[in-house]
């Protein structure tokens, strides 16, 4: 169980202003702005949930997770992990937690990827037994095979990030944070990547929180959102209902041969090219049945499909209703 109560955490950064006399002169007496990270921040997130946290650049998501890392102590309210504050006990804390971060790495660049691994066993004091049977368990889920015997700078992206997953997961940690895991990856890569975390929470239970800008991986792996934007929750719910939310309009896509449809009124146009065309409406105006008849009797109609509003169309009508 995650708990976080009213956490706010502020960072004082120091001013600085140009010019060797202002250097000097605030060598002496210091002014510092304040940066209010996180304001008043509360969920729970319960064990064995996978939830995504979302928000724009600066929202808070970083300083978020290093609290419930152990790194950063918040100014006021708590943050509680499976009965333990992280930043008060935090070795005893790593232990139940694993983190992986897309853009920085874990493992030792020089050596082969199994010296990482054994040296993460050795700091975690993970016994031999168990750590045989996970690494086998894991490179045998995420094909790690051959690569294990090869240093980490001969790597590519997608191999790597599956070492990274690996290592974060060699003690068994009961909570899984991961920081865009699949930035940078190629389609195959970012496949395997979900495929695995979702059967990692499937299987174990391991509680997974997911920071992503990717819109698939949220689409892929989260049921729950929570949405995050100037240090405050905005939104916290099942992605379905943030979409009914945001918009029941419809979207529907058609085929056609020879011109295209002059659209109903009711009709907004959101792509266009040729032979193909996106339109939304809102059910309420217009019944599905009734765009398809009136598509039908006006056009030479190929074909018709029609959609919820997608993720990413969502978290950019949510970033513009919140103006983030
Ligand atoms: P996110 O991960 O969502 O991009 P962060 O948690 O990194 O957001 O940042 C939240 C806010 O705190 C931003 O305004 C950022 O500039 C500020 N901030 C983050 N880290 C520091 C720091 N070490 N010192 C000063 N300000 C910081």
């Amino acid at each position: 169980m995650i708990e976080f109560t009213e956490v706010s955490k502020i960072y004082r950064v120091a001013k600085r202003q140009a010019g060797m006399k202002n250097a000097v002169k605030s060598f002496f007496s210091r002014q510092y702005n304040t940066v209010h990270a996180l304001q008043n921040v509360s969920f729970s997130i319960r064990d064995g949930e996978m939830v995504g946290y979302i928000g724009p650049n600066g929202a808070g998501k970083s300083t978020t997770i290093k609290i419930m890392c152990g790194v950063l102590t918040p100014e006021s309210g708590t943050c509680m992990i499976n009965g333990r504050v992280p930043y008060k006990e935090r070795v005893a804390h790593v232990r139940d937690i694993g983190v992986v971060f897309g853009q920085r790495s874990q493992l030792w660049w020089d050596v082969p990827v199994i010296d990482s691994f054994d040296l993460i066993r050795d700091i975690y004091r993970v016994d031999e037994k168990t750590y045989r049977k996970n690494v086998s368990e894991l490179a045998d889920l995420l094909d790690l095979g051959e690569i294990l015997q090869t240093p980490v700078r001969t790597l590519s992206l997608g191999q790597r990030m599956r070492c990274e997953i690996a290592a974060s997961l060699l003690h068994n940690p009961k909570v899984l944070f991961l920081d865009e895991p699949t930035i940078g990856l190629d389609a195959v890569s970012k496949l395997a990547v979900r495929k695995f975390i979702r059967e990692l929470n499937e299987k174990k239970g391991t509680t997974i929180v997911l920071t992503t800008h990717d819109m698939q991986d949220i689409e892929a792996l989260t049921e729950r959102v929570l949405l995050i934007g100037r240090g405050r929750i905005l939104l916290d719910g099942k992605l379905d209902d943030l979409k009914k939310h945001i918009s029941e309009r419809k979207t529907m896509v058609i085929q056609y041969q020879g011109n295209p449809p002059i659209l109903m009124k009711e009709m907004t146009q959101t792509e266009s090219s040729q032979g193909r065309m996106k339109v939304s409406f809102d059910p309420g105006e217009i019944s599905v049945s009734g765009a398809i008849a009136y598509f039908a009797a006006n056009t030479e109609l190929l074909d018709v499909s029609v959609a919820d509003i997608s993720t990413e169309e969502m978290v950019a009508e949510l970033y513009k209703e919140y103006r983030l």
